[in-house]
Formats: structure tokens, C-alpha cells, sequence
């Protein structure tokens, strides 16, 4: 898979323009699938090898960025100083703008963790109904 989806030129600067931030929206539109159950948005092109996806975003000072963190600018605007973009969905893959929400690392921490008891809470409920059916 391609490491990165190249943006246009004309989104190449640090202040973007209306025009541009449409066609940024379109072209993360245009490069995702949608999803029947969660309406995700699920980015189809490069991943980072932590599993997010990815966009060369040279205003950056890293050549790649998130692909969500650049679907949030888009929509959204600027990100603030210090927070991170989180998805709601869990889906490291998705870029609606909806889905996402700015927090903190210790959110992220905490989002995950009571996504973990979700998913630990209806594992428990799945063995427990196998385990009632045995008799
Ligand atoms: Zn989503």
C-alpha cells in the first residue's frame, strides 16, 4: 500500500483558502469509503504503520500527516496547541469530521480504556449466554 496520498500544490500553504480547504474536504471525501454500520468514513489510502492513515501534508514539519488530523483542519480548523484528535468511533481509520473531537493524551488514555470494558463487558455477556446454554 502506498505510503502516503500526495495533496494538491495548491494546498501546500500554511494558510489555507476557502477554495482549498473545499477541495481538501472533497478529496477526503472522494479518497474514503463509508461504512453501513457506524458511518465511518474509512480513509482508502496510505496507513502509518500504527495502523492511522496518512497524508503528505508538507507544511507539516513531518512530511506525513494523520489523515484524520487533516480531515479536522478542513472541517474544523486549526488544531489547538497541545490537544490531540480523537476519534469517538474508535476507528483509527476514519476521517468524518463528526466522528472526531479534540482532547487531551490522557483522554486518549481514557477513551481506550473504557473502550476496552465495553468490548471485555460484552465478551463476558457472550461466554456467560454460551456457557447458560450448555444446560
Ligand atoms: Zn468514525
Amino acid at each position: 500500500m502506498e505510503k502516503c496520498v500526495m495533496l494538491d500544490p495548491l494546498l501546500y500553504s500554511d494558510e489555507l483558502e476557502e477554495a482549498h480547504l473545499i477541495d481538501l474536504r472533497l478529496m477526503l471525501i472522494e479518497k474514503s469509503i463509508m461504512t453501513y454500520k457506524t458511518d465511518c468514513w474509512i480513509w482508502q489510502g496510505g496507513q502509518s504503520g500504527n495502523g492511522y492513515g496518512q497524508i503528505y501534508w508538507p507544511s507539516s514539519d513531518r512530511k506525513c500527516e494523520s489523515a484524520h488530523r487533516v480531515s479536522w483542519i478542513a472541517f474544523n480548523g486549526p488544531i489547538t496547541d497541545g490537544l490531540w484528535v480523537l476519534h469517538k468511533c474508535n476507528n483509527k481509520l476514519c476521517v468524518r469530521p463528526d466522528h472526531l473531537y479534540l482532547g487531551t493524551p490522557q483522554d486518549n488514555v481514557d477513551d481506550r480504556e473504557a473502550h476496552i470494558a465495553k468490548v471485555m463487558l460484552k465478551l463476558k455477556a457472550r461466554e456467560t449466554r454460551s456457557f447458560l446454554r450448555r444446560f
